[in-house]
């Protein structure tokens, strides 16, 4: 041994002395003692690992700490969206409405009736919640709902299509968005897909022309998020449902975003409803809870008693069915819409009604604490979410000329607590107050001045 030789540990720091830094007791409060110091027993043990290699010294020890700590922490929180697509799918899509999320709270946080009949005092089903309410809105005759659209019209067209063919119009093999392909789910279900027409136009004599002993359905995709402007022709529903009935087959209508309310109303163009499918002669139509009903995450099939029972019953029914939760929100959402309220108390629809007056109003206050930094600028606001392609609601914004520029005030917004996700153009960060929840003004507010405060600062000791 050669007393003289540096001691490789020398700077390594106990874990208790780790766990003595002011940071990191702080951290140890707030996400508890065990962890913590499990977490400063890891970091030290990979640095006696590698100690060889490089001495280490207490901060980088604590830094290391700290950065694992802090990618442990749940990731998943809530945004302010001030970008004014109202169902942004990266934004987690619709909020829910205050009921919806009672509803919720008051389901989980204890059991329920979820398969239970508490008449008959035995196993019931937890398609029973959703049934009566879903035909009453559609005029439909029986409603089921599953984990989301995607998987309702997988299992739709596994239950009643499997083995055989589905005929549909080439101008509707959509990609609906996160490069996920309606044709690739047609052919997971074990339908075999039967493409007629072209992109731009499609008669009801193409159908009927590839109509064989091995058809099942026809299958119509609203084009949710894209528009086919000019020379073009599609099928009118009540026509295909004609065709259908005739030649014995199913028609399923898969309508994305499936609006129960009239978007005319709102000075947009008119969304394909749900309502109007079923009426139009549709066996099975399909839609999101999340898109512009403004529920949760969920894929709601209504229609014909036999076609939905099939669906029911079929095994994958179970790989794809809904959870508690959101039968619960869903339910209340749903429920809004039966009371006549839905306008006023489901936050899409509040969006989407929001006038153009209103938001103006806000906008100028959020301007006004930005001590000339900023200005109300008239902007769109879109519906988003797959819904209204190329249609959008007047609005307005308050655009800010950030003397960091526009990227580092942007991605400071994102870095506030809350953060704030908004739009550049032009060079400014906009703002549009019609997705921001009044509640969350005073937390914009706070952090524009914050931040051009800050960047000011910093611009001056440049
Ligand atoms: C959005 C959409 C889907 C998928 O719905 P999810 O609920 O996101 O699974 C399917 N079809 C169409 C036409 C859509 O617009």
């Amino acid at each position: 041994m050669n007393d003289t030789a540096p001691n490789p540990y020398h700077d390594l720091p106990s874990v208790d002395r780790v766990l003595a830094d002011p940071r990191v007791a702080a951290l140890a409060v707030e996400r508890g003692h065990a962890p913590v110091a499990s977490i400063a027993r890891e970091v030290l043990e990979t640095y006696r690992a590698s100690i060889a290699v490089s001495p280490i010294d207490s901060p980088a020890v604590i830094e290391a700490v700290l950065a694992r700590a802090e990618a442990l922490r749940p990731s998943l929180r809530r945004v302010v969206n001030a970008t004014g697509v109202i169902i942004h799918t990266n934004l987690g899509r619709a909020p829910l409405s205050l009921a919806a999320l009672d509803a919720v709270e008051r389901v989980s946080a204890g059991y329920s009736n979820l398969e239970f009949d508490l008449d008959a005092g035995e196993r019931g089903t937890r398609f029973a919640h959703l049934d009566r309410v879903l035909c009453l809105l559609s005029g439909a005759e029986a409603g089921i709902a599953v984990n989301n659209n995607a998987s309702a019209l997988l299992l739709a067209l596994a239950a009643l299509c499997r083995d055989r063919e589905v005929i549909i119009s080439r101008g509707q093999l959509v990609e609906i968005g996160g490069g996920f392909r309606i044709p690739d789910v047609l052919r997971q279900s074990g339908a075999t897909l039967v493409e007629v027409g072209t992109t731009n136009r499609t008669y009801v004599r193409d159908y009927a022309e590839a109509i064989t002993e091995r058809t099942a359905a026809i299958l119509r995709v609203h084009s949710s998020n894209f528009r086919v402007v000019g020379f073009t022709e599609q099928a009118p529903l009540t026509a295909l449902a004609s065709l259908a009935r005739e030649r014995g087959l199913l028609l399923l209508d898969d309508l994305g975003s499936g609006a129960l309310l009239d978007t005319r109303a709102y000075g947009l163009a008119h969304e394909p409803m749900v309502q109007e499918s079923v009426r139009a002669g549709a066996d099975i139509v399909l839609f999101s809870g999340d898109k512009l009903l403004g529920g949760p995450q969920a894929g709601i099939a209504v229609g014909r008693t036999e076609a939905i029972e099939a669906m029911r019953r079929h095994p994958l029914a179970r790989a794809v069915r809904i959870d508690k939760a959101s039968i619960a929100a869903l339910s209340a959402t749903l429920d809004h819409y039966a009371k006549g309220e839905a306008e006023r108390e489901v936050p899409v629809w509040r969006m989407i009604a929001l006038t153009a007056d209103t938001i103006e109003g806000r906008a100028r206050g959020w301007a006004d604490a930005c001590s000339g930094h900023a200005s109300v600028e008239a902007c769109e606001s879109t519906v988003g979410g797959g819904s209204l392609p190329g249609e959008s609601l007047p609005s307005f914004a308050c655009a800010v000329d950030a003397p960091s520029g526009a990227e580092a005030f942007a991605a400071a917004l994102r870095a506030a607590s809350p953060p704030i996700v908004a739009r550049i153009h032009e060079g400014r960060v906009w703002l549009d107050p019609r997705t921001v929840d009044a509640i969350e003004d005073a937390h914009v507010k706070a952090t524009l001045v914050r931040l051009l405060a800050e960047a000011t600062e910093a611009n001056r000791g440049r």
